[in-house]
């Protein structure tokens, strides 16, 4: 046996029944569905208001049931009817945003992985501890602007989808920034991004083994973000910003990428360090997360971000893809959730992946 992340009380709603998979309308959850009745499970649509209409547009994926709530904010109310449903939540990035991870982690109802990840994770200098504690390497941060050496990016704490970033190619640059509220500013790491996507089994006795359960890489994106993506289609960035026009890294979509086959080591070794150190400070971040970072040309990885749930890139993967075809044919993260669901209940160890 593993480490226990849920007890028995929480988990009292699924005893001698098959769960229902539920998770909110938005994000990735079309994904969520439709693994979770791939591999037999009922499923539960949380929206607000009523249901969506453009999941009638995918009949494989809409949910057998909705549960409607009339804002995000009563979902806590609605604890009791989930927990009479049989539901296994399933966080995904929208879903822990709109509530807020205080709201989300008080929740009385199973949720699938480690909900003490929220913590760590939705801090930035507690991410940063976790990852530089396990030896990963991030872009380093400026306390002294007198020490900047090269490119930097300035973040406002709190920044939604980069917005409000300020990009400045040297120190001398900076000296036109006027800080609008607490922010720091970081290397601006140049390379190539990559947004992998991984899922950590805790009870999984093959695959890429760690010193708990196993690893698995299930697929890999970059976001398209805007306005910065394209912006060179209109002139040098500095003549940009001089008439007003500001590089702004707001997600828009994503498209699929590999990485070079010989850096494929690197990233596993990256991510194994990261969830060993997870085990060693909150019993180890469960099932899917993605790792955001910039491959350097002397292919050394900067990790920026760490996501510790399924992320929206995964959505190119539905029906697989080139990595997760080498785990099991069509295998998308949400199938793979649903399979882990069921892998854990038939072994008695649903307590080891839900929280
Ligand atoms: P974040 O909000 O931290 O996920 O960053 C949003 C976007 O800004 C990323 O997807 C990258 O395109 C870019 N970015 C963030 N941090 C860095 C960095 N240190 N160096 C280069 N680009 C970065």
């Amino acid at each position: 046996m593993g480490i226990p992340l849920a007890s028995e009380a929480r988990l009292a709603s699924l005893q001698g029944r098959i769960p229902t998979i539920a998770t909110l309308c938005s994000h990735s959850s079309l994904q969520i569905f439709h693994g979770a009745r791939v591999e037999g499970f009922p499923t539960l649509g949380l929206c607000v208001g009523p249901p969506p209409k453009f999941y009638d547009a995918f009949p494989l994926a809409r949910p057998d049931q909705f549960l409607s709530v009339p804002t995000v904010k009563d979902l806590p109310g609605a604890t009791q009817r989930l927990r009479d449903a049989g539901a296994i939540i399933v966080p995904h990035g929208s879903f822990v945003e709109y509530l807020g991870p205080e709201a989300f982690s008080a929740m009385d109802v199973p949720v699938f992985g480690n909900r003490a990840v929220l913590g760590w994770e939705s801090d930035r200098r507690k991410e940063r501890d976790w990852l530089e504690s396990a030896g990963v390497r991030m872009p380093k941060l400026y306390e002294d602007p007198n020490e900047i050496t090269g490119p930097v990016i300035v973040k406002y704490y709190g920044a939604k989808g980069g917005k409000g970033f300020f990009l400045a190619k040297n120190r001398e640059a900076l000296a036109d920034f006027r800080p609008t509220g607490p922010y720091v500013i970081q290397e601006y790491v140049l390379g190539t991004r990559y947004y992998m996507h991984f899922f950590y089994s805790p009870i999984a006795d093959g695959g890429y083994r760690l010193r708990h359960g196993a690893l698995e890489l299930l697929g890999m994106d970059r976001r398209d973000e805007a306005n910065i993506d394209e912006l060179y289609k209109l002139g040098a960035q500095e003549e940009l910003i001089r008439a007003g026009i500001r590089p702004t890294f707001v997600v828009t979509g994503n498209v699929p990428v590999i990485l070079r086959e010989s850096l494929l080591p690197r990233a596993f070794e990256i991510a194994a360090k990261i969830i060993d150190r997870s085990v060693e400070l909150f019993g180890g971040m469960v099932g899917p997360f993605c790792l955001e970072g910039i491959m350097t040309e002397d292919f050394e990885f900067k990790v920026f971000e760490i996501s510790s749930r399924i992320v929206a890139g995964t959505n190119l993967f539905i029906s697989g893809s080139p990595y997760s075809d080498l785990v099991a044919p069509g295998l998308s993260t949400g199938r793979r959730i649903a399979r882990e669901v069921a892998q854990a209940r038939a072994q008695n160890r649903l307590a080891e992946v839900l929280s």
